[in-house]
């Protein structure tokens, strides 16, 4: 059975929902009844990269004064949001610097790694951040492949840094 994940942005709480017009099997799951869950091995290395490149763009970025204010690290729409705050910069230029950036530390292969601070999981890229995320990664950017600015947007004071990134093992 396919399911939907959809995630509340307030409580953090991920629901899997079933496609519309599926009825629930009667009797199932209740509480004990032993289930199977697969994960898709392509796609899970897919959310690696993307999450570690935006983990990496992230680093890169807010040297330049910007305030972080969300993420998104899905497929096709992966993108990393800050508050201007009256920052002077060409977005064109952004756009070539953190390109820069983004090829000498994947260059460098640096070592990506799970830690914990304050009973929470933090990822750390070597030399450049340490963050606070539960989500999954590459354990080093060697592994990434493919990674790019996809766009450098500002509306209403908010920047938005688009990328790209792909799993250098993704075809295995
Ligand atoms: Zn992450």
């Amino acid at each position: 059975m396919e399911v939907t994940p959809c995630k509340d942005a307030a409580s953090g709480w991920v629901w899997l929902t079933l496609p519309a017009g599926t009825e629930w099997p009667a009797g199932q799951p209740a509480e004990g009844v032993e289930v199977h869950s697969r994960i898709d091995p392509g796609l899970r290395r897919l959310h690696a990269a993307l999450h570690t490149a935006g983990h990496l763009v992230d680093a890169l970025a807010r040297p330049h004064g910007f305030q972080h204010t969300g993420n998104n690290h899905f497929p096709g729409q992966a993108r990393i949001e800050y508050a201007v705050d009256g920052a002077e910069f060409d977005k064109d230029e952004l756009a070539a610097t953190l390109t820069t950036g983004l090829d000498k530390a994947i260059a460098e292969a640096l070592p990506v790694t799970a830690g914990e601070q304050d009973g929470r999981r933090t990822i750390t890229i070597e030399g450049l951040a340490t963050e606070f995320c539960g989500g999954t990664h590459v354990t080093d950017l060697g592994l990434l492949t493919d990674v790019a600015v996809r766009s450098v947007k500002v509306k209403s004071g908010r920047l938005r840094i688009g990328y790209t990134a792909e799993h250098a093992e993704s075809a295995i």
